[in-house]
């Protein structure tokens, strides 16, 4: 077991108090007193709470006390006792303190005052050191592991998918190239075309937007594979649930039909909000005070109640007849907004909503066809606030259909011959869907711009830090 020689914030405030000698490290939030006995809030990220340190100001460097100020680092040496004030269960009455680093409070940006996140997003390298980025940060770090234990407990394989992709067919979005070539000095064909033969892959290649074609390779072969890593659309949409950089959960499974397929993203979500009730009570109590009042009682709905499942027919109908005044029209054929989706979810149904059997001209061309030939099995889950959490689809698996279908959405046949090759050989039904990490990090927190609930967010005009 790892020893260190200071102690986890988090650890200490879930201590017995016996006047033990204790070292924490970490942080200054803020501080207050008098001549005669400083507070110093001390935080180290373990936790959103704060250890308070008690120091009699006397028995210190007058040159050290001065640089104790709000986000000045130190190491606090002392005797963890139990505290009179309210507020905390623990103190630490300091014998020694050394501090690693001074934050001058003419220029250091994190003052104690609340902060705009428009602001904050100015300053995203330091922003993590406040209450709400750190919450937020932790919560991503919860999920993503259990995202993992999910999939591992129900003996799914974690597939590694490639970033830079020759294909694109999936037609996501917008992509951004990759190349070594010479912007300046572009080398050309005869036919004045760019000559890609001489780019470093010979090929022209860009950063995936989705990991799935090649989660379907491995699905064909291990069952049940997800995939789960960054990936990119360059599409200009600058909403508050769009980012140029994402990161994707993709499972994919043989052997699963539509209804297996909405089977397992209910009860993933399901696992992963209840993970987070069970193992993130601290900072979700923070956002559903500080942001989100109805917050907790969002997740609860969530993780208790059965999805509606719906086909996007019966959705449009519904639709149709709310006499709701519309910013796009709806009717069918077309493709729902997320004014829609809120609508059922929110005002209709009052529960999360599963849509399936789309239009086959609005979805992708690897989705199977239903008999109806107007239809496809596709699938998306819809969640209150946010709209579209997840989209997926049981799989066109008959090479007949899937070929058929390519011709009629011009993607190209012959560049895709390897996932064709899954259809030619041992092609069974399957089925899988992609959960955008961050939208689903928005709904756990309650947050309402997807730009913060990621470290450092890439949309169209930013990529700073
Ligand atoms: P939307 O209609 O909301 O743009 P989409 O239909 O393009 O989504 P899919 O291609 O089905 O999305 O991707 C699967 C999931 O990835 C979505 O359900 C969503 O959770 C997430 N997602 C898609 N695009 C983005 C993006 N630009 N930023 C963050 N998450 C995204
Ligand atoms: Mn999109």
């Amino acid at each position: 077991m790892l020893n260190l020689t200071h102690t986890k914030v988090k650890t200490l405030l879930a201590t017995a108090p016996k006047s033990q000698k204790v070292t924490v490290k970490g942080w200054v939030r803020t501080r207050r007193g008098n001549k005669n006995v400083a507070f110093i809030a001390l935080n180290d990220g373990s936790v959103i709470h704060n250890i308070q340190i008690v120091a009699d100001p006397n028995n210190f460097n007058e040159e050290l006390m001065k640089n104790i100020t709000t986000g000045s680092c130190l190491r606090v040496t002392g005797n963890l006792v139990e505290s009179l004030g309210s507020g905390q269960p623990v103190e630490i009455q300091a014998t020694e303190i050394e501090l690693y680093g001074s934050a001058d409070p003419n220029v250091y940006p994190l003052q104690k005052k609340g902060h705009s996140m428009e602001f904050l997003r100015e300053i995203a390298h330091l922003r993590p050191r406040t209450n709400t980025f750190g919450a937020v940060l932790r919560v991503r770090h919860a999920m993503s592991y259990a995202i993992h234990k999910y999939f591992n407990d129900n003996g799914f394989y974690y597939l590694h998918t490639p970033i830079i992709t020759g294909s694109d067919a999936e037609g996501a979005g917008e992509m951004f190239q990759v190349t070594t070539l010479n912007l300046h000095n572009l080398p050309k064909t005869p036919e004045g075309q760019i000559d890609f033969s001489l780019d470093f892959f010979a090929r022209p290649t860009n950063l995936t937007v989705s990991g799935q074609l090649e989660g379907e390779l491995g699905a064909l072969a291990l069952g049940e594979i997800y995939t789960f890593g960054p990936t990119f659309r360059a599409e200009n949409s600058n909403t508050p649930r769009h980012l140029a950089e994402f990161w994707m959960v993709e499972p994919e499974m043989a052997f699963y039909e539509i209804r297996d397929n909405m089977d397992l993203a209910e009860d993933f979500v399901k696992y992963l909000v209840r993970y987070a009730l069970d193992h993130c009570a601290d900072d979700l109590a923070f956002f559903n005070q500080m942001y989100d009042k109805e917050l907790l009682e969002r997740l609860q709905v969530v993780a208790t109640n059965d999805f509606v499942r719906l086909t996007y027919t019966e959705a449009v109908d519904i639709l149709m007849k709310s006499g709701q005044k519309w910013e796009f029209p709806v009717d069918w054929g077309t493709d729902l907004q997320a004014e829609h989706e809120r609508y059922l979810v929110e005002k209709h149904f009052v529960k999360p909503v599963i849509l399936t059997d789309y239009p086959k001209k609005i979805k992708a061309f690897y989705m199977y066809q239903n008999e109806d030939k107007k239809t496809v099995r596709g699938m998306d889950v819809l969640f209150p606030k946010i709209g579209e959490i997840i989209g997926g689809s049981q799989r066109e698996h008959r090479l007949d259909k899937l070929v058929e279908r390519m011709r009629e959405m011009n993607v190209p046949e012959k560049e895709m011959w390897w996932y064709l090759d899954t259809r030619r050989f041992g092609t069974a039904p399957h089925s899988g869907f992609g959960l955008g990490f961050e939208r689903l990090i928005l709904f756990i927190t309650g947050m309402s711009n997807i730009r913060d609930v990621i470290p450092f967010p890439r949309t169209p005009r930013n990529a700073e830090f």
